[in-house]
């Protein structure tokens, strides 16, 4: 790092901090300009009111200096008081903002950045840090560090500018005092530098093993694993895994502040005979009568606090230096692009639902990754027809869908919407036109109607109607608060559990309240029972409508109902056309797995 870098990425900080915690960043500097400079307050007035009480002056000076100190001291702390909870409020909005920022950097990137392994080990490194207190809010803390010792060198300053123009003090008094700071401010710096390379060490070798200990604490206390963990007998094993890198952290810990303070040694004992020194100059001062019993009290404040406030603020600069690696780290995560093809066409709302969608020589690699996972794929396919993709597992049917719905963009080839290449939309617009529910679908622990609309608000009428067209009327009826139901107990403790396959009826009444004039479907009645399948597929046509279905099975049953099927086997389309065709096709794969599923049915 050069010092033109560092400079670049501070300003950068600082700008990022003025933009998004401004608030905070005001309030704090106020109220640490306060808290450093009022104990100087009753340093001045007591040593005003001794040399008063030494010069036998006039009591009513000596009055007026009790109630100016005792009043100033009282509103300069009623201020700080005053401000304290005010600051918390804002330092904790700082905190949300700064979860409320990741979030939006996460929904802002492309899909393919989230499901990145190096891009969530970067996220995950990089809050540890910030919870740790470095980038940006270790700057906050140089940021306050320097506010309140620049207020305290003013101070210290304004109090003891007649000592170091007083004609009493020998000058080699003040040289020497002011060399030895000099030399205090060198060790600091060494000091500071071996210091800070052992914590820095230390937390580097310690966010891996925290990402780890927190990863086993989800497994022990996140009840969707504690099926598994429980009858597998795992909390043991893993109980005792977290032990263990507590264990190798303690151990860290200890040698680490060990070591720590050794490297901090030199600083504390120079420091120390800097403070000596200057006590022993402002005695020998006193004995030759060069100043009075109230200024030796004051000087002693005033010199000790400038000191230490200056090997401070040469520390912070220090420590600043060392963030630089924290905050290029916390850029890099904000900085990571979204490089997908960002379109401005509008999705054509046609009346008469005449979309058509096609695949042309469409071939995609997932990001670092060698293999295609799909291979010259041409299909097309318009509004209202029924098709169905089938494969073996990892032919690349999830794949295909997700480049219809633009998560990822292919590596080579387009996809058309009416002639037009998909990239081309408005992403969001393009967006809407695609009710998917996947097979890893997730539901929320909100209410079932928040779940059906996927929004805070929602047609309690259409949600009903849309949770009965997917089967769930049963169990919909049975609910004491209807839509309003929470589902799991996260939020309210009377949520209901529901079973997998009522999930899945869920989230296909997800996919109709969504009305979209595509509708896909991704092995959806894997986990219903065979006559919840039996109704979902005998009203399949009248819940998809006119709409275009795309429907992914393993059930090749299932699938007679669809006009086209196309089966997809190691990342390519090998045959496309209707069941009867493809099953008269003897030699094909289509014909291959239906006879494999069939004799399960004869048995
Ligand atoms: P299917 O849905 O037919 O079971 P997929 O489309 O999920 O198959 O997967 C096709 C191929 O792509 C598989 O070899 C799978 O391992 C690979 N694959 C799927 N998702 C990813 C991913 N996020 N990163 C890398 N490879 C992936």
């Amino acid at each position: 790092m050069t010092f033109k870098e560092h400079i670049k990425t501070e300003r950068r900080a600082l700008k990022e901090l003025w933009r998004e915690h401004r608030t905070y960043v005001v309030y704090m500097s106020l109220f640490f300009v306060f808290q450093a400079a009022y104990p100087y307050i009753p340093t001045y007035f007591s040593a005003e009111i001794i040399n008063n009480l030494y010069d036998g002056a006039p009591l009513s000076t000596i009055i007026t200096n009790v109630i100016l100190a005792v009043g100033l001291t009282f509103i300069c702390h009623g201020i700080v008081r005053f401000a304290q909870p005010r600051l918390s409020i804002a330092h904790s909005n700082t905190f949300k903002k700064e979860d409320w920022l990741f979030s939006k950097k996460a929904m802002e990137m492309e899909y393919g950045s989230i499901e990145d392994a190096d891009v969530a080990l970067l996220r995950s490194r990089v809050r540890q840090e910030s919870r740790s207190g470095f980038n940006l809010w270790n700057l906050l803390k140089t940021v306050r560090n320097n506010v309140s010792n620049i207020t305290k060198i003013i101070c210290s300053l304004a109090l003891s500018i007649s000592f170091f123009i007083s004609s009493g003090v020998p000058l080699f008094g003040k040289l020497g005092l002011v060399g030895l700071l000099v030399v205090s401010i060198a060790v600091d710096v060494f000091c500071t530098a071996k210091s800070q390379a052992i914590t820095n060490r230390f937390w580097d070798e310690s966010s891996t093993l925290n990402m780890m200990c927190d990863k086993y604490e989800e497994l022990v206390s996140e009840y969707s694993y504690s099926k598994d963990t429980r009858l597998y007998s795992m909390e043991g094993g893993i109980l005792s895994r977290i032990k263990e890198i507590d264990d190798i952290e303690n151990k860290k810990g200890l040698k680490n502040s060990f070591r720590w303070m050794i490297a901090n040694f030199p600083r504390v004992i120079v420091a120390d005979i800097l403070k000596f020194c200057a006590y022993l100059l402002l005695i020998w001062c006193s004995i030759q009568g060069a100043m009075s019993v109230g200024d030796i009290t004051k000087y002693v404040v005033c010199i000790v606090g400038l000191i230490g406030a200056v090997s401070q603020i040469v520390r912070n600069v220090q420590l600043d230096f060392l963030n630089h690696a924290y905050l290029e780290r916390y850029f890099s995560y904000f900085d990571i692009p979204n490089n997908m093809y960002q379109g401005s066409l509008t999705v054509e709302k046609r009346m008469d639902n005449e979309y058509y969608v096609e695949f042309r020589n469409v071939s995609f690699k997932y990001p670092n990754t060698d293999t295609y996972a799909l291979k010259n794929v041409n299909v097309k396919f318009k509004i209202g027809e029924k098709l169905a993709v089938v494969g073996m597992n990892g032919s690349g049917k999830t794949t295909f869908i997700k480049l219809l719905c633009r998560l990822y963009d292919p590596t080579e080839g387009e996809i058309l919407l009416n002639g037009v290449n998909i990239k081309k939309y408005d992403y969001d617009e393009y967006m809407q036109i695609f009710s998917v529910v996947f097979q890893d679908f997730k539901l929320f622990a909100f209410t079932l109607g928040q779940n059906v609309a996927c929004a805070p608000t929602y047609d309690a009428k259409r949600v009903e109607e849309c949770l009965k067209n997917a089967g769930f009327e049963d169990r919909y009826m049975s609910l004491p608060d209807g839509a309003e139901t929470y589902l799991y107990k996260h939020f309210d403790k009377s949520g209901i559990e529901i079973s997998g396959g009522e999930a899945q009826k869920i989230a296909l009444a997800r996919a109709l309240y969504k009305d979209s004039p595509f509708i896909i479907l991704d092995e959806p009645t894997s986990a219903l029972d065979p006559v919840s399948e039996y109704e979902i597929y005998s009203s399949f046509n009248t819940i998809t409508g006119d709409k275009t279905a795309i429907y992914i099975s393993h059930r090749l049953a299932s699938c007679r109902f669809c006009d086209n099927i196309v089966v997809f086997d190691n990342g390519s389309i090998i045959q496309h056309g209707s069941h009867e065709n493809l099953l008269s096709d003897q030699n094909g794969k289509y014909h291959e797995l239906w006879n494999a599923q069939a004799q399960y049915y004869i048995k």
